[in-house]
């Protein structure tokens, strides 16, 4: 095995590592994310509290009407039954009685008004409760793939592991610190295979000697442009 050949199989198995911890991290991210969640729970909190605050008022609006039904029908009965007989007395008591009427009348409309705003309230609820239930379905199974996923990708990375300590023993400490360097230099990417007789990164091409000396392998040649290590494939 070539020295550039070593470096190459180490950076093909550090390019798989980077990228199966940058998909571990956004799985993170998704699974602790549910922000959309906590809004959609916020808001049916919201509707169930409004829909209570429009109950009691129904229900208010419901006693109101019974009281005043009730005031009515003792009017009526003062009126009607015969224990009072003074005209003076009975026309009052028609007065009251008619009184009473009008206001029972205002104080239906009222309770009609907040019945449709209960219905309302409570239609209101039925939405935030099926879209809350919605959500969570959704990422009830986003999360089983999730999870999943983040199993096979640490399996992967475990051996990886392994994987990388074997291509290790063929890199002198001299080429791994040489290659280390340049992949934090070079955004991951320190060996390149070439491109025909061009460098696969910058496309600069080789003299016929670099070129020669590249496929030999026996020694790490450098792009003179881009600095990566030129390996034949
Ligand atoms: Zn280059």
């Amino acid at each position: 095995m070539s020295r550039a050949s070593g470096l190459y199989r180490l950076q093909e198995i550090d390019l798989e590592n980077d990228r199966l911890k940058g998909r571990l991290e956004e799985i993170r991210i998704t699974l602790d994310d549910s922000a959309e969640i906590t809004q959609l729970r916020a808001d049916l909190a919201a509707k169930e509290s409004a829909l209570a605050t429009v109950q009691a008022a129904s229900t208010r609006a419901e006693n109101e009407v019974e009281d005043q039904r009730l005031k009515i029908q003792n009017t009526e009965q003062a009126l009607y039954g015969g224990s009072v007989k003074h005209p003076k007395e009975l026309e009052d008591l028609e007065m009251e009685s008619e009184s009473l009427k009008r206001h029972q009348d205002t104080l239906e409309d009222r309770y009609l008004e907040v019945m449709l705003e209960q219905d309302e309230a409570e239609g209101k609820l039925t939405q935030s409760s099926a879209s809350l239930e919605v959500a969570e379905s959704g990422q009830a199974s986003q999360h089983v793939e999730l999870v999943t996923e983040r199993e096979s990708i640490d399996n992967r990375l475990a051996n990886l592991e392994a994987e990388r300590e074997v291509a290790l023993a063929s890199v002198s400490k001299q080429d791994q610190d040489a290659y280390e360097g340049l992949r934090t230099r070079l955004r991951g990417v320190a060996v390149i295979v070439l491109n025909g007789d061009s460098c696969g990164a910058c496309g600069l091409t080789l003299s016929a000697s670099s070129r020669q000396l590249v496929g030999s392998g026996d020694e790490l040649i450098r792009c003179t442009q881009c600095g990566r290590i030129l390996y034949g494939g």
